[in-house]
């Protein structure tokens, strides 16, 4: 029977920090007269995006940016979805422009994200912001993995040669998550589904990301003593109860610190979403 030893990462209390500090600077630069504002654009009856959603809408009112949801019908044609966001493009009370993925299938997702201009890419999955995260001159970070940094930076974890592995390279999580990690001076291992023998990789983990989809992948035998775990995964059990990708209860007696879920990367995402909507913000500001 494993002890219980690790330290839990608790991204609820981390997340209410990073957001009481951008309602002070939402309110500061609504003061001069420059509200933030993010619009989300939701296609379709997806039961759990409207879920996401509705969180981030009710987290901007909370910071005191203004949030516009624009739902719009499952059948909506890809011309339509594209005219929308071109117009938002040019809306100057438009700071943050977010399309809630998984779009329906007819709609071409990758079309759908570059038509959004980077400058308001609040999310960071344009290619060209993309490209400069890549280049080591980032304008938004993605969400999560942004969140995520943010925790082992809290944490104060020294990443400068510490050997990281992430587990899932989907653009969403797993490359930036990556490219973060090198930046800030780890050892980067990315691992996806073709990954030939993924519990060596993993045993040498300093820092272990899991960002599968697939819950309990990661077993206790598969961390390094010591490591610092993070669980980005979301999976929804037959019971109805949500579940990471990691074996928590076993992970809890190898692991030197853990993200719980829920209560872990989840609400950091929705943090790192209002700041880097503040931040779009803060740069319009600078330039009126
Ligand atoms: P994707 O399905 O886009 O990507 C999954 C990745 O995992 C792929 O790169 C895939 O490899 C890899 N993979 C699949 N099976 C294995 C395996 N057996 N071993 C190693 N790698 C494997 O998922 P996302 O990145 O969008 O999401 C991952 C998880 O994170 C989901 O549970 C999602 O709900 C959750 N999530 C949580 C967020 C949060 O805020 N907490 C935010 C975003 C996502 P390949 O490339 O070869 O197909």
């Amino acid at each position: 029977m494993c002890s219980t030893s690790a330290r839990i990462i608790s991204g609820n209390a981390l997340a209410q920090t990073v957001r009481e500090d951008v309602a002070l600077r939402v309110q500061a630069l609504t003061q001069r007269g420059i509200r933030p504002g993010l619009t989300v654009v939701l296609v379709g009856d997806d039961p759990a995006s409207h879920v996401y959603v509705r969180n981030k809408a009710i987290a901007c009112e909370k910071a005191g940016i203004k949030s516009d949801v624009i739902r719009l019908e499952e059948q909506t044609s890809e011309h339509d979805l594209l005219s929308l966001i071109s117009r938002l493009n040019s809306d100057e009370t438009v700071d943050g422009i977010l399309v809630q993925l998984p779009l329906p299938s007819h709609l071409d997702e990758h079309k759908v994200i570059e038509t959004i201009s980077p400058s308001k890419d609040v999310d960071g999955f344009h290619i060209s912001n993309a490209g400069l995260l890549m280049t080591g001159k980032p304008l938004f970070r993605p969400c999560t993995p942004y969140g995520i940094m943010k925790m082992l930076e809290s944490e104060q974890i020294n990443l400068r040669g510490a050997e990281a592995v992430v587990v899932g390279a989907s653009n969403i999580v797993g490359k930036p998550m990556a490219m973060l990690l090198l930046a800030a001076g780890a050892t980067v291992t990315l691992c996806n589904s073709k990954t030939r023998d993924l519990a060596a990789q993993t045993r040498r983990a300093d820092v272990l990301v899991a960002a599968v989809g697939r819950p309990n992948m990661i077993t206790a035998d598969m961390i390094k003593p010591g490591a610092v775990v993070i669980d980005v995964g979301i999976n929804r059990l037959e019971t109805g109860k949500l579940a990471g990708d990691v074996d928590f209860a076993g992970a809890l007696g190898v692991a030197g610190a853990i993200t719980p879920v829920p209560g872990g990367v989840g609400p950091m995402t929705i943090a790192m979403l209002l700041v880097n909507t503040l931040e779009a913000a803060e740069r319009r500001a600078a330039q009126s």
